[in-house]
Formats: structure tokens, C-alpha cells, sequence
């Protein structure tokens, strides 16, 4: 597969863009076939991957340092939900046409921000170009103490289901970057652009809750979505207050001018805030948890035997849930 314009030869490309972002000792430099790494004592690796898609999870004029640092944010998201401690990652690089030198400065300047952030290391990957669109996968590789990594099937009938943060923003910020929303404030469409463009790994709570919550994980295709799962996992129903949804300032405005956008707050993906179940004895616990991380959490409704997800409104009427996540296929 021949490279795109101006893009140097595969190894040089390595040697330039990549290598000086292996800094862990076990990445070797990226001069050798592999990374050799070794977990703490007593302490797990915890590993996920997430691979996204030029023209599906972002546009050739996206910033290329956005497109990196959000491709590492929504791994870490996940490392976040189980209280693992980032370590490091491997990157498989597919280029597209569309991908110069200057694009690949950037998106490794990207990189290395949030390696900075996050405190993590690049350990390796592999490089090639193609035809089509430019696609990029991370694995990211946490550690923990095996036996207290969290699971989604621990939800049981009796607790609290708790969001962190404010949700519906990301898929608000969407629909502002496409133009629409044009009745709030500029200042409010950049907030929740924003939300979209970069998320924030919640990795502080997801530690700090470690020992703590029941079942979590992180909101990536919407509450809806995401909270059955637990439930799916759990083999447990959820009651939801959609009043006690935590939105921001700038949704909350968004919603006055138009309620259907409320299907956002319930339905829209991207969030990457924390979800999770907690015994009604843990509330100090959960206040502690949260003042550690510095983040605020809100209960938004109680787990109950059976199957499925009620959502009420104010008046205790059932409210219809219309779409349920993106799906790719
Ligand atoms: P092989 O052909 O044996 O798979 P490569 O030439 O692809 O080896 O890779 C050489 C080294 O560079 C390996 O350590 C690999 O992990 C690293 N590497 C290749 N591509 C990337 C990349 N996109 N990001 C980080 N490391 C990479
Ligand atoms: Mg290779």
C-alpha cells in the first residue's frame, strides 16, 4: 500500500512521530518487536480498546489534536468505570489519503498532552496506510487490584443508581456544532461543543469509589443504553427519576427552548460520565468518594427486582424512551 503525499517511510515515520512518546522503560523505544510489561505486585492489568473512524467518529478537519487526546479520553473512560490506574497503550494506525506530516505532528503533540494528563506511556503499535478512511485503535492497559475491579453485574434490589457530572451535554454539543441550537447563547453552545469534543475521563471517582459501588460503568452510548446493561448484567430493573437527571446550566436552557431535546439527556451518547449502583448504607461513603475526586454525583433512582428500565416524570407518569444508543450496526 503506497504512503499518503508527504508522509516519510514507515520506520522513520515510527522513529519521528511515535518513539518519543514510548517513555515507559518497557516500551523499549519501539525498537523492538514488542513491549514487555510487568504488573506491580499484587495488582492486575486491566485492558480495553476502542478504535474510531475518520468521517464516523470524527471529520478529516477535525483538529488532529482533538481527534487524538478524545480517542485516548474514551479509553480511558472505561479504565475510569473499573477504578484502574492508567499505565500505558497501543496504537494501530490505519492513514487515509487525507493524513500529511503536519496532520501527524499534530496528532502526536495530542498525544502527548493527554500522556502528560493522564500519566501514561505509548508502548507500541503497528503503522500502515490505505485507500480508505483513516482509522485509529487504541488499546489502553490499566492496572488494579484484581478483586476490587467493579463489574456491571453487581447492581442489586434495594440501592441507589447515581450519575456523575451532567449528561445530555455531548449530544447537545453535536447538534450545535451542526448548526443547529441556534436560539442559546454562543457561550452555551461552545460549553456543551465542548463536551463533545473532549470528554473527561472520570478516573479520580472511579477510584475513589472502589470498595464502594455495587456495579459501574461509564455512560459512552447513553444512559439508557448504558444503564441496561447493568441491569441486562445485573438481572435487576431500574426506576429513574427524570427529574433528578443532572443537567448543566446550558442544557437545562437548551431543553427550555425545545423539551424534545430531553431524548438527548436520555438517549444521547458520549458523555463518558460514571454510572453506578450503591447500597442506601453507603451514602457517607459515596459523599467522601466524591469530595476525593472532587465531583459531584446525583442520585437519579433505585434498583428493583425484575427487568428493564421505568422512567417518570415529575407527576410519576411513565415517559417514553425513544432511542436506546447509537449503534453501528
Ligand atoms: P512488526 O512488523 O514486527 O509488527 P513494526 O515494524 O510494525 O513491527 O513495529 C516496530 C515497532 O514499532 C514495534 O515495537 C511496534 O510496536 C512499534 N510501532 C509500530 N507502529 C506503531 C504505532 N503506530 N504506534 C506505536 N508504536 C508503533
Ligand atoms: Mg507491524
Amino acid at each position: 500500500m503506497s504512503r499518503p503525499s508527504d508522509l516519510p517511510s514507515e520506520f522513520e515515520l515510527i522513529a519521528r512521530y511515535f518513539a518519543p512518546l514510548a517513555t515507559h522503560e518497557g516500551a523499549r523505544g519501539l525498537a523492538d518487536d514488542v513491549a514487555v510489561l510487568a504488573p506491580a505486585p499484587g495488582k492486575a492489568h486491566v485492558l480495553t480498546v476502542d478504535t474510531i473512524v475518520e468521517g464516523v467518529h470524527y471529520l478529516p478537519e477535525d483538529p488532529p489534536q482533538l481527534v487524538a487526546r478524545k480517542l485516548l479520553r474514551v479509553n480511558l473512560s472505561d479504565l475510569a468505570a473499573k477504578g484502574a490506574r492508567p499505565v500505558g497503550y497501543l496504537l494501530a494506525a490505519s492513514f487515509g489519503k487525507s493524513v500529511t506530516a503536519d496532520w501527524l505532528a499534530a496528532f502526536a503533540s495530542g498525544l502527548a498532552a493527554d500522556q502528560e494528563t493522564y500519566g501514561l506511556s505509548l508502548l507500541g503499535g503497528d503503522t500502515t496506510a490505505n485507500p480508505g478512511p483513516t482509522t485509529l485503535s487504541v488499546t489502553v492497559i490499566g492496572e488494579a487490584e484484581e478483586r476490587t475491579v467493579v463489574r456491571r453485574s453487581g447492581a442489586k434490589p434495594g440501592e441507589g443508581i447515581y450519575v456523575s457530572g451532567t449528561l445530555g451535554d455531548a449530544a447537545l454539543g453535536l447538534r450545535a456544532i451542526r448548526g443547529e441550537l441556534s436560539r442559546l447563547e454562543t457561550s452555551d453552545r461552545e460549553f456543551l461543543a465542548g463536551r463533545f469534543r473532549l470528554p473527561e475521563p472520570r478516573l479520580a471517582l472511579g477510584q475513589a469509589l472502589l470498595g464502594v459501588a455495587s456495579a459501574t460503568i461509564d455512560i459512552s452510548d447513553g444512559l439508557i443504553a448504558d444503564l441496561g446493561h447493568v441491569c441486562q448484567e445485573s438481572a435487576v430493573r431500574a426506576e429513574v427519576a427524570l427529574e433528578d437527571v443532572p443537567l448543566s446550566a446550558a442544557a437545562r436552557r437548551a431543553l427550555a427552548v425545545d423539551p424534545a431535546l430531553r431524548d438527548d439527556v436520555l438517549g444521547g451518547g458520549d458523555d463518558y460520565e460514571i454510572l453506578f449502583t450503591a447500597s442506601p448504607n453507603a451514602e457517607r461513603a459515596l459523599t467522601e468518594a466524591a469530595m476525593r475526586a472532587r465531583l459531584a454525583f446525583s442520585r437519579i433512582g433505585t434498583i428493583r427486582e425484575g427487568a428493564g428500565i421505568e422512567v417518570t416524570d415529575r407527576a410519576g407518569r411513565p415517559v417514553a424512551v425513544k432511542h436506546a444508543g447509537f449503534r453501528h450496526f
